[in-house]
C-alpha cells in the first residue's frame, strides 16, 4: 500500500498540464496567467494631483499658516479628464481636482481643507512642500517593466491591473472540463422514489460542488450500473467530452466492483489502494492520455479522497503551482486514537481560541457518515497507531 505522500507524488507527477487559451478581460477571473504582461503605458500616464485642492508654486507658500496666510489668484479650474490650458506663474493657482492632469509651473497642490476661496482669489493657510500632494508619471508602473508573471492567479487585483495596462485579454492556462460517474445499481436519481435496497445517488453532486470549488468545469455524466459494458459505453463518452474522468464507487474488492476492470481495459490503472482511513480503495488511471480519478463509493472517503488527491491535480491542470491547501498546528480537545495501520483524517470543527487552533471531532466518524463532514470545517490528521491525548498537537487543514 503506498502512503498518502507516495500515492499523490506519483500522481501528480503525470497529471498533465492543459494548453493555453486566450480569455477575454471580464472571462479571466481564477485562470492561471500563461505569459508575461508588461506595462505598455505608464501608469498613471501623467503627474496628476492626489487631492481636491490648489495646484501651487510651493516657493509661494513657504513658512505661510493660519495666523501668517498669503493670497493667490486663481487662474482656472483643472477637473478629472482635462489638460489644464494654463501655466501657473508665481503669485497664481489653479483649482484642481482628484486625478486631474498637474498644470506647467506648478510643483504641489494644497488641499481644499485649509484654503478658503475669496472671489477669484483663494487664501491659503498652510505650506506645502515641493511634491507634496502630487502622483508622478509612472510611479505606479514604469513603461516598459514586468507587472505579472506567467503563473499568477488572476485575481481581482490582476484583472484591475489588467485593465490599468490597456489588455482585454490575456493567454491563460483552460480549467479542466470533468466529466463525473456515479457507479452503482444501488443508485437512485434525485425524483424517483427509493425502491427496497436502493439509495440517494449522493456523491455525484458533492463530486460536482467540488470540481466548481476547484475551478474545473464539470460535466454531469449519470450513474453507471454494475455492468462493465455499460460503464465502458458511459466511461469512453466520458473521456471523448472531457479532460479528466471522476467515477464514484466499485472500486473495493466486491464482486461488482468494476471500475478497475474497465479503466484496466480502456487505458491504464496507476495504483488502487493508499494507505489512508477513509479511502483506502481508490483507482488512478489515465485513458486516452486523460487521468481517471476512481473515487470509493462511501460518501465521507469520495469527498476525503477528492480533497486530498483530486482537487490538487485538478489545480496542477490549471496551470496552478501552489496545489495543496497549507497544514497548520491544531491542539486536540479530545482524546483520539487511531488502532489502524493506516492515516486517519478526522472530520474536524477547527476554532481559534487565543492565538492557537483548537481541533474538536465531530461525533461518529464512520466513512458513510456524511453528517461528520457537514459539520466539519476541516481535516485533522492522526497517525498510524497514534493513541493522543486532549491538550496533544496535531496537523490540521481547512475545508472549503
Ligand atoms: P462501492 O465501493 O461501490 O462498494 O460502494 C461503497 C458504499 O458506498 C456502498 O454502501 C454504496 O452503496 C455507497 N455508494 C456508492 N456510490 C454512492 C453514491 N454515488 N452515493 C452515495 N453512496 C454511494
Ligand atoms: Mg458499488
Amino acid at each position: 500500500m503506498l502512503s498518502v505522500e507516495e500515492a499523490r507524488q506519483q500522481m501528480l507527477k503525470s497529471i498533465p498540464v492543459l494548453p493555453t487559451e486566450k480569455r477575454d478581460i471580464l472571462e479571466c477571473s481564477g485562470y492561471v496567467l500563461a505569459e508575461e504582461l508588461h506595462a505598455k503605458e505608464n501608469i498613471p500616464p501623467f503627474d496628476n494631483s492626489a487631492m481636491d485642492g490648489f495646484a501651487v508654486r510651493s516657493t509661494d507658500v513657504k513658512n505661510v499658516t493660519e495666523e501668517n496666510p498669503t493670497e493667490l489668484s486663481v487662474i482656472e479650474t483643472i477637473a478629472a479628464g482635462y489638460a489644464p490650458e494654463k501655466r501657473v506663474s508665481s503669485g497664481q493657482a489653479a483649482r484642481i481636482m482628484t486625478g486631474a492632469m498637474m498644470p506647467d509651473g506648478a510643483d504641489a497642490v494644497v488641499m481644499q481643507e485649509v484654503t478658503e476661496l475669496v472671489g477669484d482669489k483663494v487664501k491659503i493657510l498652510e505650506s506645502v512642500d515641493k511634491n507634496e500632494n502630487v502622483r508622478f508619471i509612472g510611479e505606479s508602473v514604469n513603461i516598459g517593466s514586468s507587472v505579472i508573471t506567467p503563473g499568477k492567479v488572476l485575481r481581482p487585483p490582476e484583472v484591475s491591473m489588467m485593465a490599468s495596462l490597456n489588455c482585454a485579454e490575456a493567454s491563460v492556462y483552460s480549467k479542466p472540463k470533468v466529466a463525473i460517474v456515479s457507479t452503482g445499481d444501488e443508485l437512485t436519481p434525485l425524483g424517483e422514489p427509493l425502491k427496497p435496497g436502493k439509495i440517494r445517488d449522493s456523491n455525484r453532486y458533492g463530486i460536482y460542488a467540488q470540481v466548481q470549488n476547484a475551478g474545473g468545469i464539470p460535466i454531469d455524466m449519470g450513474i453507471a450500473p454494475d455492468d462493465e459494458t455499460e460503464t465502458e459505453r458511459i466511461f469512453r463518452e466520458s473521456i471523448a467530452k472531457a479532460d479528466a474522468l471522476i467515477t464514484s464507487g466499485g472500486v473495493s474488492v466486491g464482486e461488482h466492483d468494476i471500475v478497475k476492470n474497465v479503466l484496466t481495459k480502456l487505458g491504464q490503472m496507476n495504483f488502487w489502494r493508499v494507505a489512508m482511513k477513509p479511502g483506502k480503495p481508490q483507482a488512478y488511471g489515465e485513458i486516452d492520455g486523460k487521468p481517471v480519478f476512481g473515487l470509493p463509493g462511501n460518501p465521507v472517503s469520495s469527498l476525503v479522497v477528492f480533497e486530498l488527491f483530486v482537487r490538487p491535480a485538478l489545480l496542477k491542470m490549471a496551470g496552478h503551482t501552489d496545489l495543496l491547501r497549507p497544514t497548520f498546528n491544531a491542539v486536540l480537545a479530545s482524546d483520539v486514537t487511531n488502532k489502524d495501520g493506516r492515516v486517519n483524517f478526522m472530520r474536524a470543527i477547527l476554532t481559534e481560541e487565543n492565538g492557537e487552533y483548537i481541533a474538536k471531532t465531530t461525533g461518529p466518524q464512520g466513512s458513510g457518515i456524511l453528517h461528520s463532514l457537514v459539520l466539519a470545517n476541516g481535516l485533522i490528521t492522526i497517525p498510524s497507531g497514534a493513541s493522543l491525548q486532549s491538550g496533544e498537537i496535531v496537523d490540521a487543514q481547512f475545508l472549503n
